[in-house]
């Protein structure tokens, strides 16, 4: 179930700003477990989970958005000029197939003897007119995903945060009773800048939140010979201590690692020294919010070959149903 979800979700297009389709497709399939849906302004999927008096309000937070491209002008030689929407790198995203809003299919390449890596998309089109019967300025594009399937082990583009949002849902449908009022929200422009989660941390007002996204396994062969990986692909669900914009709640990720202990489930500790989640919002949000993450080991992050290890995202699911 997990699997057929990560991979479904895969399929669907959505660069921040542009995440309807997501959600639309999350909303079908985790209703009948959850008590409310809505979308807030900012296109926020806010799935409710009622509990009981005296029950603890919990935020989960995955994010839907993925990295992308926006097409800036068309060049009259018929080639669109390209900016990006969040990290993109563009020596790990060139030569790759995209697709655009409109539907047109092309390719991404990076600008021949720029100074500063530079990317351009060409359709096929030889001419500024040809071109414009397939796609207008502020279209946007994403890589076209190819899944390799390794048995536990996928690869694609946008893992980052697929793999979270299939743990959400996956947590919401095995959830059964629990006393706790569960706020699920799928959120939007997270590689922008933690838009979405930033109001909807606010409107949960919840007691703790806990952000579920991808951190970087780097156990792949490399020339530094240093034993900071981050974390190890296949080694279990990896409990955030520190990022570079939050240092996870100690009660929190106490709590988290008693619940993967409960769940007999490997876990590991991690510490990312660049980059954030939607916790990093959350724990901001109002007078503060104690907030921890529960990160699933991506290899090759940002790079249309993104590698996740379901055995991770299993463990992740479970660690969260017992802390639930
Ligand atoms: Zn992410």
């Amino acid at each position: 179930m997990l699997k057929d979800t990560l991979l479904k979700l895969l399929t669907i297009p959505g660069p921040s700003g542009f995440e309807g389709a997501c959600a639309d497709y999350i909303e079908g399939e985790v209703k009948p477990f959850v008590d409310e849906t809505h979308r807030d302004v900012l296109g926020n999927l806010v799935c409710v989970k009622k509990g009981a008096p005296g029950g603890k309000r919990i935020l989960l937070t995955a994010h839907m958005d993925e990295i992308g491209f926006i097409v800036t002008a068309i060049e009259d030689s018929g080639f669109l000029r390209v900016a990006a929407i969040g990290g993109v790198s563009p020596a790990l995203t060139q030569a790759s197939h995209v697709v655009l809003s409109s539907g047109a299919q092309g390719v991404l390449f990076l600008e021949d003897g720029a100074d500063k890596p530079s990317l351009f998309i060409d359709i096929g089109a030889s001419s500024k007119e040809e071109a414009e019967a397939k796609a207008q300025i502020g279209d946007w594009a994403v890589v076209r995903g190819v899944v390799s399937d390794m048995g536990s082990r996928l690869a694609a583009p946008y893992m980052d945060d697929r793999s979270g949002c299939a743990v959400l849902m996956e947590t919401l449908r095995r959830l059964e009773k629990t006393d706790n009022e569960i706020i699920a929200v799928f959120t939007t422009q997270e590689e922008v800048g933690l838009r979405g989660a930033t109001t909807a941390g606010y409107a949960a007002d919840p007691d703790l939140a806990v952000a579920l996204d991808v951190t970087h396994a780097k156990d792949f062969p490399s020339s530094r010979k240093s034993a900071y990986v981050v974390s190890r692909l296949g080694q279990g669900a990896a409990i955030k201590i520190m990022d570079r914009g939050l240092i996870a709640h100690p009660d929190v990720v106490a709590a988290l690692e008693q619940a993967a202990r409960d769940a007999d489930v490997p876990w590991q500790r991690e510490i990312l020294l660049g980059g954030s989640t939607d916790g990093a919002a959350i724990h901001k949000s109002r007078g503060g919010v104690p907030t921890g993450v529960i990160s699933i080991p991506c290899r090759y992050v940002h790079a249309p070959c993104e590698m996740v290890d379901l055995r991770d995202l299993e463990g992740a699911v479970r660690i969260l149903l017992k802390l639930l």
